[in-house]
């Protein structure tokens, strides 16, 4: 007998997430110059950080002999003052992503089960799986959560409802009052995860006044990030909004010193930067601007987002996807393949710079000319 053989069937069950390839990677598979090679595959910022995170990681270099700390009040005061919540109401986890798993951890087992859109973000799925619990895939409306069709898929032993608010890797978004309509029908006992990685993209407008419905809804938990609009994916830092006592709750399923003393200067440091916030922005509004164009000009299809990235129909079926993806990569431009997503036919490009846009759309132009 081996360990893993008597590791339990739900941990052994569960497929590894494909991450977008490292440029390093690439560079050394293809013989090419990093310097060459353009990643618009991890929905990163192409400014990089702001300037005030990298001014915080230099001051906090000295301390990084010792832990962090572990309550993260800095960076906790700073999300209070902006957010207007109270300290006890937040969590903050080593990316957005350990948000989300803690709220898996700390509230399915085997015998219950979470709620989750088809072509949704993969972390929903692993972190339910990893609980041992079921997960229910709802089909997609139009790329995006059918809300009724997800809130007739809960059943009694449902315990988690996942949703992201602009959807990965789809780009898709809910209206604000669909969205309160459905946590207002939502049961008591049903928590749900609103994920908000994506949020300071969105026109002031398109917003959902979510921060304001955690009064209202003691079942809710907002995540947000520092890897997207903030720049600092490398960093791993992110949060989560809820009333005290689900914060409570999550807390102590985390690791004490989850995230660590460079991210939470970092990201204090960060979060205040409205300049920078603007300016990434307005590169990912042209950019995405950009491409739509580009698109057109090469014919192809996409569906629209609200995100830093969008899906582009570049195949007929998944082969001439896969081809189109392995041939952009010979031309040095890393996307990111979604067949895993269940949209074998896409591939979902991040919004680079103007050059780098320009590198992928003529890169993509030349390879549908002389496939
Ligand atoms: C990128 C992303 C996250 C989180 O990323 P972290 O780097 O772990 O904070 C969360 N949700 C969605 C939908 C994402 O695309």
């Amino acid at each position: 007998m081996h360990p893993c053989d008597l590791a339990p069937a739900h941990i052994r069950a569960i497929a590894p997430y494909p991450p977008g390839k490292p440029i390093s990677e690439l560079a050394r598979e293809m013989g090419l110059a990093e310097a060459d090679i353009v990643k618009l595959a991890s929905n990163e910022n192409p400014l990089g950080p702001s300037p005030r995170a990298r001014a915080a990681m230099a001051a906090g270099l000295d301390e990084v002999a010792l832990y962090p700390d572990g309550n993260g009040f800095e960076l906790k005061f700073a999300l209070s003052n902006r957010l207007g919540v109270g300290i006890d109401g937040i969590v903050l986890g080593n990316g957005s992503n350990d948000v989300l798993e803690l709220a898996a951890r700390a509230l399915l087992a085997p015998g219950t089960s979470a709620v989750y859109s088809e072509h949704a973000f993969a972390v929903y799925p692993l972190a339910t799986q990893a609980a041992g619990a079921r997960g229910i895939a709802v089909p997609a409306r139009d790329w995006g959560h059918d809300l009724a069709a997800m809130g007739a898929a809960i059943r009694d032993d449902t315990r988690v409802v996942f949703l992201a608010n602009p959807n990965n890797p789809t780009g898709t978004l809910l209206e604000s009052g669909e969205l309160h309509a459905f946590l207002t029908a939502l049961p008591s006992r049903v928590a749900a995860v609103l994920d908000e990685a994506y949020g300071e993209f969105l026109d002031p407008a398109r917003r959902a006044p979510s921060v304001d419905w955690l009064a209202e809804f003691p079942n809710l938990i907002l995540t947000r990030t520092f890897s997207k609009a903030y720049g600092l994916a490398g960093l791993r830092v992110g949060y989560a909004l809820a009333q005290p006592d689900l914060a409570d709750l999550l807390n102590r399923v985390r690791q004490p010193f989850n995230v660590n003393s460079l991210a939470l200067a970092a990201a204090a440091a960060a979060l205040g930067d409205e300049e920078f916030l603007a300016r990434a922005k307005a590169v990912n509004d042209a950019g995405m601007a950009q491409l739509l164009d580009g698109c057109r000009r090469l014919g192809l299809g996409h569906i629209p987002s609200f995100g830093n990235f969008v899906c582009i129909e570049v195949g007929k079926d998944a082969a001439a996807t896969a081809k189109i993806f392995q041939a952009l990569l010979r031309k040095g431009v890393i996307v990111r393949p979604v067949g895993n997503y269940g949209l074998p036919t896409y591939l979902r490009v991040s919004i680079g710079l103007p050059e780098q846009n320009t590198r992928f759309l003529a890169a993509l132009g030349e390879i549908l000319e002389r496939p």
